[in-house]
């Protein structure tokens, strides 16, 4: 096995002494890749006087140089030959910056496995068949984006009954729309069903959905809520995570402890998830460094600052070390899952990045 496959197999919630060196090895090995088969990061590593092989210790993985995220919106990097790609990921941002990410095979059945492996370690994956409102495009017509790629991913790590996809093709229009009518006969399908129900989603489309329509109605306990994307463009209408919790509860009949965020990059693909306390764990498959805004510098645990991620799966695209314009922290959870987590803290500068839920947002407010 590679270092890559042996820590794909390990757990992702074990940081011993062993295990860690499993994600340095591996890192190393993705690094040496991207540096023999990628001109330009061999150039910028070169000149930086950065090589992988220096790469011995965990503190040596705080010297490999970050590539900031502007450049892969701006510019298509990738290692692997276009003839090898498989999938190419994009957000769905309208115009502007466009995230992107390029997959060959075995970068595809990389994180496909270390999600579900996430997943499956924070009690998420079950053999059990449940029925799927997904806020997202019908991945049949949008597969490439990244929110329709990641919750066609998730409804596989359960058994599946109806998967029912809100934003629709109109033929007519020639455009994506969110079905509101049927979102709510779904809603009562489900929850008349005696199936359990999952909702992947917006958190600010879900909200609002609830809001202008008046749902409530009861899932059922073994019923889950598993959002990402943010917040993005409804900052001012932001409800604490705490607060959300409870209102969906009460909405929806959906436990507190069933409702996961989801946290995750086009450009780095981790998925950061969170436990049943509604933190976001770090995985070993991933290292996040929390750098100064001013010069870089790195930050001690608990302080904020721009994030700077590390992971090591992907081979067909150079974002092995990824400084984002995202403000965060690395802190504790006492839920007993092992690792550090991380807290988001919002976005740094004003450009704006229009992204999936923005763009879900506005098929809302048609
Ligand atoms: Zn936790």
């Amino acid at each position: 096995m590679t270092p890559t496959e042996k820590l794909l197999n390990s757990n992702p919630f074990e940081f011993s002494g062993a295990s860690r060196a499993l994600f340095l090895e591996s890192f190393k090995e993705n690094a040496l890749h991207h540096y023999n088969n990628h001109t330009f990061t061999k150039r910028l590593w070169d000149k930086l006087g950065f090589h992988p092989s220096s790469i011995k210790t965990e503190e040596d993985l705080t010297k490999v140089p970050g590539t900031m995220v502007h450049l892969y919106k701006e510019h298509e990097l990738r290692t692997a030959k276009k003839e090898d790609l498989v999938l190419t990921l994009t957000s769905s941002g309208t115009g502007g910056q466009k995230s992107q990410q390029f997959l060959d095979q075995q970068s595809l059945n990389n994180v496909k496995k270390l999600a579900l492996t996430i997943h499956q370690s924070l009690g998420m994956a079950s053999d059990k068949e449940y029925n799927y409102l997904c806020f997202t495009y019908d991945p049949k017509v949008a597969n490439d984006l990244g929110t329709a790629f990641t919750d066609e991913l998730l409804t596989n790590f359960t058994g599946k009954k109806e998967v029912y996809y809100a934003i629709q093709w109109q033929e007519d229009k020639q455009d994506f729309a969110l079905n509101e009518e049927g979102v709510i006969e779904a809603l009562k399908r489900f929850a008349a069903s005696g199936t359990s129900t999952r909702i992947l989603g917006f958190p600010a489309l879900l909200f609002e959905m609830i809001e202008k329509h008046d749902i409530k109605l009861d899932l059922g306990a073994d019923s889950w809520l598993q959002t990402g994307g943010g917040w993005k463009g409804k900052a001012d209408k932001e409800i604490p995570k705490k607060e959300f919790r409870k209102f969906i509860e009460e909405r929806l009949g959906i436990p507190q402890k069933n409702q996961r965020d989801l946290f995750g990059m086009v450009e780095h693909g981790i998925p950061y998830v969170d436990c049943e306390l509604g933190n976001l764990h770090i995985p070993n498959y991933a290292r996040v460094f929390v750098r100064s805004p001013h010069d870089l510098s790195l930050r001690p645990k608990g302080e904020r600052g721009l994030l700077h991620f590390l992971c090591s799966y992907n081979f067909s695209y150079p974002a092995p070390s990824l400084l984002t314009t995202d403000y965060g922290r690395v802190g504790e959870c006492a839920c007993g899952i092992k690792g550090d987590v991380l807290i988001l803290e919002g976005r740094a500068g004003v450009s704006k990045h229009k992204g999936c839920a923005l763009k879900a947002l506005e098929l809302l407010e048609k």
